[in-house]
C-alpha cells in the first residue's frame, strides 16, 4: 500500500511516497521555488540527486508536476494514480478543535482556513497543497496531520499565559505548541529502545532543527512545549528569536519605525542563531566559525545550549524527575558537541554523556555513560512515517 505524504510551504512543496508494509521511503522529492521564474524539481535517483528547472506557478501546478513525475516513464514509481491508497497533509496550526487527525473534506477546509491568523506563515500553504492535491485525487482519502494535535493534552496551568483571560476566549491566545508528530515518533521510539511502556516514562524531547521546540512527555502524553502561541517562542532558533522580553519588541517597533509585519519578519527570519552570530542560520558554518575563533558565533552556539539547558530543568521539574532524554532533528541528530554542550553540568539530574558513544554518532543508540540514571538517546525523527500511519487508518 502506497501513501502520499505532502508538506507544503510557502515556496515549496515536499513529497514522500511511502510503502507502508515496509514502512520505507520509495520516492521523495521536493517542487522548490514555486511561484518564481527558477521553480526547480528535486528528488533522488540511483542515490544521486536529480535538480529539473520547471514550470511551477503556483501550488496547483506544482502539485500537478509531483504526480506527473511518481507517473513519468523516467522514475517509473507508480504506473497510476489509483495506486496511491491514501494522501496525509501536514498542516501545522489545528487551533483548539483539531486534537487528532481528521479525514478532508470541504467543510474542514472551510474550517481551517479559520485558524489561518493563527499561523499566517504556514497553515494558508499547507491549505493551498490541499486544495490542489484534492483536485487532482478527487476520490482518495485525504487526511490532515496537525502539528499541534500531540499538545492538546497540556493542562491549562501550562498553556494559559498571564494575560486578560478574554484574549484567550476572544482570539485563542494560548500555548499550543508545535512539532508535534515528531515528539510524539520519538518518544514512542524511546519506550521501544527502553524496553518500558510509554505509559510508565518521564520523557525529554529536543527537535533541535530549524525550528526548535522541547517538550515533556509523561506517560505518553505532552504536558509541556517550549513553542507557543506561534512557533517563535522558546529556543533562539535558525532565524527565529525565541522567548523574549515583550517589552523589547514595543521598544524596537518604536524606534525602528517598524510596523506589525516589519515586526514579524525580523522575529521570524532575521534572529536567533543568524541574529547573534551575523554568519548564518546553518550550525554547521556557525560551528565551523567558532573553531576558527569568531567571537559571536561562539557565542550564538553556547546561548542556543543554555537555553535547551534551561528547558531540561524546567521540564524536569514540571515532571517531578526524567527517565529519557531524547535528541532528534537536524541538529540533535547530526550534531556531538551541540549534545555535549548541553547535557555538561546536568549530573545532579542523572543525565551523564558517554563521550565516545556521543560522538560515534548512531542512530537509536543510548549515548549515555554507565553512571548516567537517564537514558540520553539519539532518536532520528520520521514525521512523514508519523503523517502516513495515521493516513493509513481512514482507509476504508
Ligand atoms: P532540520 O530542520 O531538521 O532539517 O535541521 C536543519 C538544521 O540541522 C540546520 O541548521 C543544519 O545546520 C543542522 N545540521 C544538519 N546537519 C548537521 C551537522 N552535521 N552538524 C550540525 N548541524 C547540522
Amino acid at each position: 500500500m502506497n501513501i502520499l505524504v505532502i508538506n507544503c510551504g510557502s515556496s515549496s512543496l515536499k513529497y514522500q511516497l511511502i510503502d507502508m508494509e515496509k514502512e520505507q521511503i520509495r520516492f521523495g522529492g521536493s517542487i522548490e521555488r514555486i511561484g518564481s521564474e527558477k521553480a526547480l524539481s528535486v528528488y533522488k535517483k540511483s542515490r544521486k540527486t536529480v535538480k529539473e528547472p520547471v514550470t511551477a506557478r503556483d501550488h496547483h501546478q506544482a502539485m500537478e508536476l509531483v504526480f506527473k513525475i511518481l507517473t513519468d516513464s523516467k522514475t517509473r514509481v507508480i504506473r497510476d494514480l489509483d495506486e496511491i491508497s491514501a494522501v496525509g497533509h501536514r498542516v501545522v496550526h489545528g487551533g483548539e478543535k483539531y486534537s487528532a487527525p481528521t479525514v478532508l473534506v470541504d467543510e474542514t477546509i472551510e474550517e481551517l482556513e479559520q485558524f489561518n491568523y493563527l499561523a499566517p506563515l504556514h497553515n494558508p500553504q499547507n491549505i493551498m497543497g490541499i486544495r490542489a492535491c484534492k483536485a487532482i485525487l478527487k476520490e482518495t482519502t485525504q487526511v490532515a496531520v496537525f502539528d499541534t494535535a500531540f499538545h492538546q493534552t497540556l493542562p491549562a496551568e501550562a498553556y494559559i499565559y498571564g494575560l486578560p483571560y478574554k484574549y484567550y476566549q476572544k482570539y485563542g491566545i494560548r500555548r499550543y505548541g508545535f512539532h508535534g508528530t515528531s515528539h510524539r515518533y520519538v518518544a514512542e521510539q524511546a519506550a521501544e529502545l527502553m524496553k518500558q511502556p510509554l505509559e510508565e516514562l518521564k520523557l525529554i524531547t529536543c527537535h533541535l532543527g530549524n525550528g526548535v521546540s522541547i517538550s515533556a512527555v509523561q506517560k505518553g502524553l505532552s504536558v509541556e512545549n517550549s513553542m507557543g502561541f506561534t512557533p517563535l517562542e522558546g529556543i533562539p532558533m535558525g532565524t527565529r528569536c525565541g522567548n523574549l522580553d515583550p517589552g523589547i519588541l514595543l521598544f524596537l517597533m518604536e524606534k525602528e519605525g517598524l510596523s506589525a509585519s516589519d515586526a514579524m519578519a525580523v522575529l521570524n527570519r532575521e534572529c536567533g542563531i543568524l541574529g547573534i552570530s551575523e554568519l548564518s542560520n546553518d550550525f554547521r558554518e556557525v560551528q565551523k566559525a567558532a573553531e576558527k575563533g569568531n567571537q559571536q558565533a561562539t557565542l550564538a552556539l553556547k546561548v542556543f545550549a543554555y537555553s535547551v539547558k534551561k528547558y531540561i530543568g524546567a521540564y524536569a521539574a514540571v515532571m517531578n524527575g526524567i527517565d529519557g532524554l531524547v535528541f532528534t532533528a537536524g541538529i540533535g541528530e547530526n550534531s556531538p558537541e551541540i549534545r555535549r554542550e548541553i547535557c555538561l553540568g546536568l549530573d545532579y539530574l542523572g543525565i551523564t554523556l558517554d563521550d565516545e558513544k556521543n560522538k560515534a554518532a548512531g542512530r537509536n543508540v543510548d549515548i549515555g555513560g554507565k553512571q548516567s540514571k537517564v537514558k540520553i538517546l539519539v532518536i532520528p525523527t520520521n514525521e512523514e512515517l508519523m503523517i502516513a500511519k495515521e493516513a493509513c487508518k481512514f482507509i476504508v
